[in-house]
């Protein structure tokens, strides 16, 4: 195993990603080195459930008109077995795996095969070859930013088809949903197993790779921090970004073009919806330079979590909205279109302008002007792997003097809009907001656990300037 073969590696337990020296605690740089009961619990629980969860909203959309309780009712009352649910379930087909090997392989060639070029035109936008956040290890490794190109000139190539060319139905991609949605679980296993097998055997870096002695939680939180192949493959910034946040906005034009197709018209929430997700995918892409310094690059090493969370979960369970409204047309009034668009969009600038303040401040190092004024800062420092001492800042003005992550307030508002335009007639549509409410706050405090090891004393006084989380006066 590389880890173990490698002389200069310390023991796992003395690899820790980071230390504070004035606290001289051991810090959290990535994931855990040690398993509690209660991950490994999670870990067992989501790795068995969560491809059921999936399976079970499709299908219930499928065969039951999106009622959530539907399957339950009809398997109590003895009106259906599992069998005959089971049955009734669209299997793989050979259009299906044709199709998700063409929309995977043309993913890989935009990513790996054309260098951006939207950096050079647009104006304000950062593209091109960028360095992300210093590892543990201490590497800094470069990517190849062009995932705008790639949504541009997949969506070019989507309207032009829908337009002019006719070579596929706009609603191809609802047409054969469940299919592909085998073809999206395949791929999800086999990159999150491989990525398991390249940790063990042929890593990137290994001093960038964890492991603990037990396997479900190495598959289920990775092992390797930035699996690559050759230079530029980097299977974080591909698969979180690409084929699943690319496919996000296809996959509702392809439900809007199914809701024409069966109901004659496209209804004013489809509309929102459409829109609203749309704001945050191009947002996603015009900042994917800010992205390599987010938690899910920084800080999560490449498992199952993330390679089959982004293959199946993105696509499948953040599009429900759209799903919903195939087989509920909702027609909102006015007033509740006009309350939808507004929530989405004063969460959408919460979200971008908290995250905006926070990068702004790092990459100017604090030389920057927030809401009009000089930054408070607090200075901090820590350790990497390496021995390596680093100096860093925490701002405390803005949105981050409001909350440790009113960030993710923006992110809930908006989460909560999508969930809104569908009205207020079934629960399924509401997973989206109960989902992203579970994993914010649980990211919030998986988040300052780390940063509390990292910084020591001084997220202490991060912490005592900005008492509040989430929400100031609530949590
Ligand atoms: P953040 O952008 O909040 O990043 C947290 C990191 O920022 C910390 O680990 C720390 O890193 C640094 N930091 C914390 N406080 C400060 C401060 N006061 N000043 C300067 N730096 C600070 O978290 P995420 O990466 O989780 O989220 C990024 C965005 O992505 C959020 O808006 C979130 O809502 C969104 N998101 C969306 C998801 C979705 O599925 N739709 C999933 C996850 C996130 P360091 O070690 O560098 O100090």
């Amino acid at each position: 195993m590389a880890a173990k073969s490698q002389p200069n590696i310390p023991k796992a337990k003395s690899l820790d990603g980071v230390t504070n020296d004035r606290t001289a605690s051991q810090g959290q740089w990535g994931r855990a080195w040690e398993v509690d009961w209660f991950s490994l619990a999670s870990v067992i629980f989501l790795l068995l459930f969560a491809p059921f969860i999936v399976y079970y909203f499709i299908m219930a959309c499928d065969q039951y008109s999106c009622a959530l309780t539907g399957p339950v009712v009809d398997i109590v009352t003895g009106h259906a077995r599992l069998w005959d649910i089971w049955a009734k379930t669209p299997p793989i087909t050979r259009k299906a795996a044709q199709l998700y090997t063409l929309w995977v392989t043309f993913q890989v060639l935009l990513y790996t095969s054309l260098p951006d070029f939207c950096h050079k035109f647009l104006p304000g936008y950062v593209g091109g070859i960028q360095e992300g956040a210093v590892t543990p290890a201490g590497v800094v490794n470069k990517y190849q930013i062009n995932g705008l190109q790639a949504w541009l000139l997949t969506h070019l190539l989507w309207f032009a088809n829908a337009h002019l060319l006719s070579w596929f139905s706009p609603t191809i991609i609802f047409d054969n949903w469940i299919p592909l949605l085998w073809c999206a679980n395949i791929l999800g296993y086999a990159v999150s197993t491989f990525a398991m097998v390249k940790g063990y055997f042929f890593p990137t870096s290994t001093r960038d790779c964890k492991f603990t002695g037990n396997f479900f939680y190495n598959y289920m939180m990775g092992v390797e921090f930035n699996p690559r192949i050759g230079k530029w493959f980097d299977f974080k910034l591909f698969f979180n970004g690409r084929p699943g946040i690319v496919a996000w906005t296809l996959i509702n034009l392809s439900f809007a073009a199914k809701q024409r197709e069966l109901h004659g018209h496209v209804t004013n929430a489809m509309v929102l919806v459409n829109v609203l997700q749309a704001i945050y995918v191009i947002d996603f892409f015009w900042n994917e330079t800010w992205y390599l310094k987010t938690i899910d690059i920084c800080h999560d090493h490449f498992g199952w979590y993330l390679g089959w969370g982004d293959c199946v979960w993105l696509p499948y369970l953040y599009t429900l909205q759209g799903l919903y409204l195939v087989y509920h047309p909702v027609q909102l009034s006015t007033p509740h279109a006009v309350g939808v668009l507004l929530l989405g969009l004063v969460g959408y600038y919460i979200f971008r302008v908290a995250n905006h303040q926070k990068d702004l401040f790092r990459r100017t190092d604090g030389r920057c002007l927030i809401w009009g004024r000089k930054p408070k800062v607090i200075e901090c420092s820590y350790t990497s792997a390496d021995g390596q001492r680093h100096h860093s800042k925490l701002l405390v003005s803005g949105f981050w003097g409001v909350a440790r992550h009113f960030n993710y307030v923006g992110d809930l508002m908006g989460s909560l809009a999508y969930c809104l335009a569908c009205g207020g007639s079934h629960l399924l549509p509401y997973f989206y907001i109960i989902y992203m409410a579970i994993l914010l706050t649980h990211r919030c405090l998986r988040d300052e656990h780390r940063c509390a090891s990292k910084y020591g004393q001084d997220w202490e006084r991060y912490t005592a300037a900005v008492p509040y989380r989430l929400l100031p006066g609530v949590f």
